[in-house]
């Protein structure tokens, strides 16, 4: 409960890094947000706390079963000065969706967001003053319970650390290159690829250094014989054509077939495509067959990533069966894929007043 919340301020504050020189996921903000919880108690009361390393047990579920989940949104500094947060209810929920999947405790997602909203206010200097860079925002969830054995974990630790990011794209939009090697497999049907679990994500780092090796920035994720297209790296993937019958089409993978995360970018990028209503938007099945027919026939307009870290990011090369393909790239204003990168900045940095966003 929001209404428990303890906080314990820091006697001192770190010194901030020069928001230029900012490098993803080294520099952490003053303070975290804790809450215990065990089988018989229940979740605790939460706490904001000075920014400390945990101790645990050497037996505890995490650090042996991969008992473990989280998320990643941001906070950001508008051009009023004001500090948002965007859309944290769909983090939090899937956050409680993974929870559920890892067999870790669940909990209210609007007390945790309260609590969150909490912990940016005490350290809202460290949101950076920049349209380009935002604070992190990383909810963790652990399965502490010191004992060998898998099983649910009776005991768990929910924390939250926050640090300031700069740009993705410091220089302006770089397209990326990829590598589709179908021998590599992300997520399967039944598995959880559509959530959030630090276990997803330890046994790609072998294959993005692959990817690398063989002169590519990030992979395509394919799955099954028929090769089917479903994320890029850590984000969502989205083609913008035209179709067989000539219409223009912003297409990405459905989340049926539960391969894929739904990503709260994903989400937006299609809310604000069908209130737009200039491109058909479709979710379904897409293949590497009909992404070639389309590169050949030149139907392809741009395809892109689309996550968190960098909003959206352009795709254009893909190394498939050893063969490079070429995509036609876009980085103007007049791209969809930019397009929807403005539209979200506009909101996010509080341009535009809208709903997702949540002052703090
Ligand atoms: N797919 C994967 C596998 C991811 O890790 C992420 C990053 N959370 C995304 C997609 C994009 O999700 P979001 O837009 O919520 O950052």
């Amino acid at each position: 409960q929001f209404a428990d919340l303890e906080i314990e301020l820091c006697k001192e504050t770190c010194q901030k890094p020069d928001p230029d020189k900012l490098i993803f996921g080294h520099t952490f903000s003053d303070h975290m947000l804790e809450v215990k919880w065990d089988i018989d108690k229940g979740w605790s009361a939460p706490k904001i706390c000075p920014f400390h390393d945990l101790t645990i047990h050497p037996a505890s579920k995490v650090l042996h079963y991969a008992s473990q989940l989280f998320e990643g949104s941001k906070a950001y500094r508008g051009y009023d000065n004001k500090v948002r947060l965007f859309r944290p209810d769909l983090n939090m929920e899937r956050m409680k969706r993974t929870a559920e999947r890892s067999a870790l405790p669940t909990f209210d997602t609007n007390e945790l967001v309260k609590c969150i909203k909490k912990l940016v206010e005490v350290d809202k200097d460290w949101v950076p003053a920049s349209l380009k860079s935002s604070l992190y925002i990383r909810p963790t969830l652990i399965g502490t319970e010191p004992s060998l054995g898998v099983n649910k974990s009776n005991e768990a630790l929910l924390y939250v650390i926050t640090g300031p990011v700069g740009p993705y794209f410091p220089t302006g939009f770089k397209p990326v290159s990829l590598l589709a090697d179908p021998q590599y497999v992300r997520a399967w049907e039944g598995g959880c690829g559509a959530f959030k679990m630090g276990a997803n994500y330890a046994p790609t780092v072998m294959i993005q250094r692959d990817a690398v090796a063989r002169g590519c920035q990030q992979v395509l994720w394919l799955h099954g014989s028929d090769h089917q297209i479903t994320e890029v790296g850590t984000m969502n993937f989205l083609m913008y054509w035209v179709n067989k019958n000539g219409e223009e089409e912003l297409v990405t993978p459905d989340l049926e077939s539960g391969l894929i995360l739904p990503g709260v970018t994903r989400q937006c990028i299609l809310d604000l495509a069908r209130e737009w209503n200039t491109v058909k938007v479709v979710e379904r099945k897409l293949c590497m067959e009909e992404l070639l027919e389309a590169i050949e026939e030149k139907r392809i307009k741009e395809l892109f990533g689309a996550g968190t870290a960098c909003v959206v990011c352009p795709i254009e090369s893909i190394l498939y069966k050893d063969q490079k393909i070429f995509v036609p790239t876009d980085t103007s204003d007049k791209a969809l894929s930019i397009k929807f990168y403005n539209a979200l900045h506009d909101i996010q940095y509080g341009k535009v007043e809208h709903p997702w966003t949540t002052l703090i």
